[in-house]
C-alpha cells in the first residue's frame, strides 16, 4: 500500500469550526505530490516539529499523549498551538484509510513554513509490512556523548532538547556512527556521565523489581511509550522511578530496553561490545501490553 498524505490547512487553537468547516481544512494528496515550497523553513532549516504514533489493528496508540507533546514542542519553538480537534480529525481520517489489521505508523508534522503562508502541516500514514525482529533479538548499543551536561534542559533551553523537532540530522548521524562501530543503536550520554536516551527511543533500566528511566529535566524527550510502560509495570508490581542513570549502571543492570512508539520495547543485548543481561519474558509481556 502506498503511504497516505493528508494536508492540513491549520486552524488557530481556539477556532470553533463546524463539522463541514473542519472537514474543508483536511485534504488527502497523492504521496508523490510536492507539498512544500523550496523556501519552507522545515526543509531549509529543519525548523518544525513532529510526532510518530504507532497503530495496531485500526487503533492509534497514545493519541492524547502525542497531541500533548506536539503542543509542548510547538510552545518550546514559539510555533502556533495546534488545534486539538483538527489534528484528532486528521489522525482519524488517516487511520480509517489504513488496513484494519496489522501495524502502521502515523506521523504528524508541523513546519514553520514560510513567513507569507505560515506553518505547513500534514499527517502521513504508512502500513508496516513484516515484523520487528529486534523485539526478540534485541539490539547492540554503543554509548555516544551528546556533548552537553545533564542540566542542559534548564541551563540552555534554546537547544530545545526536550522538544521533538524536525532536526534529527544529529540523531541519524549517531546511528550511522553506531553502525560504523558494529552496533545497531545508541544510548546518548551527558558529558557528566549519565545515560540519557536513544536517538529515537527512551531508555528503561531494570534493577531487580525496580525500573528506572532518566527524568525529563535531564534534557530528554518525555517518551509516551515509557509512560505507558510505567503504568503497565506499576500494575505488575514493579517500582518505577525517574532519576539520573550513571553510564556504568547499564552494564550492571538486570535488563535494559530502548522503547518507542512504533518499534516498541527492544531489549539491549550489548553495551559497548559487553554482553548484558536481558529479560525476554518481561520484554514479551511489555510488547503484548503495548499492542493490546
Ligand atoms: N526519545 C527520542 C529522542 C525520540 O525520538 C523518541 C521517539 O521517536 C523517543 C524518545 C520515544 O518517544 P515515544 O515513546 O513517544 O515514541
Amino acid at each position: 500500500m502506498t503511504p497516505l498524505v493528508l494536508l492540513l490547512d491549520p486552524l488557530s487553537a481556539d477556532a470553533r469550526p463546524t463539522e463541514a468547516e473542519l472537514a474543508a481544512t483536511l485534504r488527502f494528496v497523492p504521496s508523490t505530490e510536492p507539498i512544500l515550497t523550496a523556501f519552507d523553513a522545515g526543509a531549509g532549516r529543519g525548523d518544525g516539529i513532529f510526532e510518530t504514533l504507532g497503530a495496531h489493528d485500526g487503533f492509534a496508540r497514545g493519541v492524547d499523549a502525542h497531541l500533548q507533546r506536539l503542543r509542548a514542542s510547538a510552545s518550546k519553538l514559539d510555533l502556533p498551538a495546534p488545534h486539538d480537534g483538527q489534528w484528532r480529525a486528521a489522525i482519524a481520517q488517516v487511520l480509517a484509510e489504513l488496513p484494519s489489521e496489522g501495524q502502521a505508523s502515523i506521523r504528524l508534522t508541523m513546519t514553520r513554513g514560510t513567513e507569507a503562508a505560515g506553518p505547513t502541516c500534514w499527517v502521513t500514514g504508512t502500513a508496516i509490512t513484516g515484523d520487528f525482529p529486534e523485539r526478540t533479538n534485541g539490539v547492540r548499543v554503543v554509548t555516544l556523548s551528546r556533548g552537553y551536561a545533564n542540566d542542559v534542559g534548564e541551563s540552555a533551553p534554546w537547544l530545545l532538547v526536550g522538544a521533538k523537532t524536525l532536526s534529527y540530522a544529529i540523531n541519524m548521524a549517531a546511528l550511522r556512527e553506531a553502525h560504523r562501530r558494529g552496533a545497531d543503536d545508541v544510548i546518548f550520554t551527558s558529558t557528566d556521565g549519565f545515560a540519557l536516551e536513544g536517538p529515537t527511543s527512551s531508555l528503561l533500566v531494570r534493577h531487580g523489581s525496580t525500573i528506572v528511566t532518566p527524568a525529563i529535566q535531564f534534557g530528554i524527550l518525555a517518551g509516551t511509550t515509557q509512560a505507558d510502560l510505567f503504568s503497565f509495570l506499576d500494575a505488575e508490581g514493579f517500582s518505577c522511578e525517574y532519576r539520573t542513570i550513571a553510564v556504568d549502571e547499564l552494564i550492571q543492570a538486570d535488563a535494559v530496553w530502548l522503547v518507542s512508539s512504533v518499534r516498541l520495547a527492544v531489549p539491549v543485548t550489548e553495551v559497548n561490545a559487553t554482553t548484558i543481561s536481558t529479560d525476554l519474558g518481561l520484554t514479551e509481556r511489555m510488547n503484548a501490553a503495548l499492542l493490546s
